[in-house]
């Protein structure tokens, strides 16, 4: 035991020798809230205990006031009706709310440290002058009052959603904004991406007695709230209670009551308690129940290929308006087929691990969670259901269309400033995704692998970027991979491969394929040939930029090195020695993992639908 704990002493030193310049600001929030559900209106103490652990004095504070935007006239709402493809969910909406439907976030007062502090509220976004500067390494007490109306249900959070469920509660609190290397995140909510202050939430919810309560967090004392948390010790003695959650190391906190919830509970095969709250409607029982079985097993799957899930608990809740992410839990439709409803609730799940865990800014990078998130949904689905051919195959089709639309946007891009919603979702789901899958191309599956548990391990509780990354995915690999950090994420531009020539080496008899790099985007490239007796070989051309070429990957067979491509040479020559056996075919990048633009150039006998075939000089093996 001890043993063991020095092992990890040492090591973690090493970790934090490694990022020995990486800061954050830490949080301490006790919240006290009481839900009037007569008016949907909420009256609320917030005590916050402020860590500087970044190197700069901080003369101000700010906070997030999101339900602010659910009001007519707001940035969310005249941005809604103005961009060309709006969210339906949004559309108009909140330009009709009335003022008993909008959202209102008030902060009362503020102290610091017991001294009564000036504020600005503007819109969505508190300012907030401190009495004393907040010093490096110190700490400060801020204690507000504040007072909110829970909008009729837009996005996400509200009232009343469209399943019935009463109260979808997320970002329903005076929220501490991030203070990181890069300065103050203030971005104005427009009604896309979140970033939260790494720390601890003790929030104790006052409700009506008839509601059941979802929420991030270990309840308390659930002896006295009963309903599925544990045997009710006595009755209630009034109309309300009081439910205390308890949540370590998260950067969020999201709760939702109906009374009509059910509450059914399971167990991951390593202990985690997981949590289901559906409305209790016959068809939903069946739906649900078959989700808590699945679930199960996706989170064994999640924990061995991505990192061990670190709380004890999670619990999916119907809610909201489609899927959402929040610490330990998510929000759901429920009422939706049993193939989406997996679909959505692995996703959602997944987002524990990128959002929930490993805390990248969603607003600049929104990449990095929506993507990583849908490769590793794809990658569960595909061990849970099994099948053939590119498990990501949808989110390629989709890149596709995007990519030639040219209406594409960089994923350097900051989340609210995509100028499409569809493009916006495109870039940061499937360009992103494909990010994952494409690199596992350059480096091999099982390098990917690793890279990805290695982050988790690194970056776990911390706000990583994508050059964090990257180095961990440049050490595992023993490559460069700059090049394809600045040209996927930095550019539109694409990628496309096509082989030109197969003819034959009169010298040796050999066959000679000569391969052209048509998109601006250079990658390396697999070669699978396939011979008249059905053997394979499968060569690699590493890119010289690489500085190295991948050993292992998902092929049977030896991976045959060939090499290196220089990317400013448009073209590239390699002979296949196939001896006195004839090729049957010829297939550039036959897993399909490169986002390849024009796939009919790349394979020989020439696709009879290309308007681009190359020359065949070499008649090849009849079947
Ligand atoms: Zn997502």
């Amino acid at each position: 035991m001890k043993k063991v704990f020095a092992i990890a002493f040492i090591f973690a030193s090493f970790q934090l020798l490694a990022q020995s310049n990486y800061w954050q600001q830490h949080v301490s929030y006790t919240i006290e809230a009481e839900l009037n559900h007569q008016n949907h209106q909420i009256k609320g103490k917030e005590k916050l205990v402020l860590t500087n652990n970044s190197p700069d004095t901080l003369t101000k504070v700010y906070f997030h006031l999101y339900w602010n935007a659910f009001q007519p006239g707001s940035m969310m709402d005249v941005r809604s009706r103005n961009i060309e493809d709006p969210d339906p969910r949004v559309g108009s909406r909140i330009a009709v709310l009335k003022p008993n439907e909008i959202g209102i976030q008030k902060v009362m007062s503020i102290s610091q440290d017991g001294k009564n502090l000036s504020l600005s509220e503007r819109e969505t976004i508190l300012e907030v002058t401190l009495a004393k500067p907040l010093l490096p390494g110190k700490k400060t007490t801020l204690a507000l009052d504040f007072e909110a109306q829970v909008p009729v249900q837009i996005r996400r959070s509200g009232r009343n959603n469209a399943e019935g469920v009463d109260y979808s509660m997320s970002q329903w609190y005076p929220k501490l904004c991030e203070y990181d290397k890069d300065g103050w995140n203030l971005s104005p909510y427009v009604g896309r991406e979140f970033y939260g202050v790494w720390g601890d939430f003790d929030v104790s919810l006052t409700v009506d007695t008839s509601y059941m309560i979802g929420a991030t967090g270990y309840l308390q004392q659930p002896e006295t709230i009963g309903k599925g948390y544990a045997p009710l010790a006595k009755p209630y003695s009034s109309s309300k209670i009081t439910w205390r959650f308890v949540a370590p190391q998260v950067h969020d906190f999201v709760w939702a009551a109906d009374p009509k919830f059910v509450h059914k509970k399971t167990k991951t095969a390593d202990g985690i308690d997981l949590h289901f709250f559906h409305m209790d409607e016959a068809p939903l029982h069946k739906t649900w129940d078959t989700l808590m079985t699945v679930m199960v097993k996706s989170f064994a799957i999640a924990n061995r290929k991505f990192g061990q899930y670190p709380y004890h608990q999670f619990s999916f809740i119907q809610g909201g308006d489609g899927g959402m992410e929040y610490p330990m839990a998510t929000l759901m439709v429920g009422k939706t087929p049993i193939n989406s409803l997996v679909g959505t609730a692995i996703h959602e799940k997944m987002h524990n691990w990128y959002y929930g865990i490993l805390g990248t800014n969603e607003a600049k990078y929104p990449w990095m969670d929506e993507g990583f998130t849908s490769y590793a949904e794809d990658m569960i689905l595909r061990e849970i259901q099994g099948g053939k051919g590119n498990p990501l195959n949808a989110a390629y089709q989709a890149y596709f269309r995007m990519a030639l639309s040219g209406r594409e946007e960089p994923l350097t891009t900051h989340a609210d400033s995509y100028h499409w919603n569809t493009h916006f979702s495109n870039g940061s789901y499937n360009k992103g995704s494909i990010f994952l899958h494409q690199l596992s191309s350059i480096v091999g599956q099982p390098v990917l692998d690793q890279v990805l548990l290695k982050y988790f391990d690194q970056w776990k509780f911390k706000h990583p970027t994508p050059q964090d990354l990257k180095k961990i995915a440049e050490k595992e690999s023993g490559m460069d991979l700059e090049w394809y950090w600045e040209q996927w994420i930095g550019t539109v531009n694409t990628v496309d491969y096509a082989l030109r020539q197969v003819t034959q080496n009169p010298k040796s008899g050999q066959t000679e394929l000569v391969l052209e790099r048509v998109g601006r985007m250079p990658m390396p490239v697999d070669v699978e040939v396939i011979l008249e007796d059905s053997s394979k070989m499968i060569f690699t051309i590493p890119l010289a930029a690489m500085q190295g070429s991948k050993t292992k990957d998902v092929y049977d067979g030896p991976l045959f090195s060939c090499t290196p491509w220089p990317w400013t040479h448009p073209f590239y020559t390699i002979e296949i020695p196939h001896g006195n056996k004839k090729i049957l075919s010829i297939q550039l990048d036959p897993t399909e993992r490169l986002a390849d633009v024009n796939r009919k150039n790349q394979s020989w006998p020439w696709d009879k639908s290309s308007t681009t075939k190359g020359q065949m000089l070499v008649q090849p093996a009849s079947k």
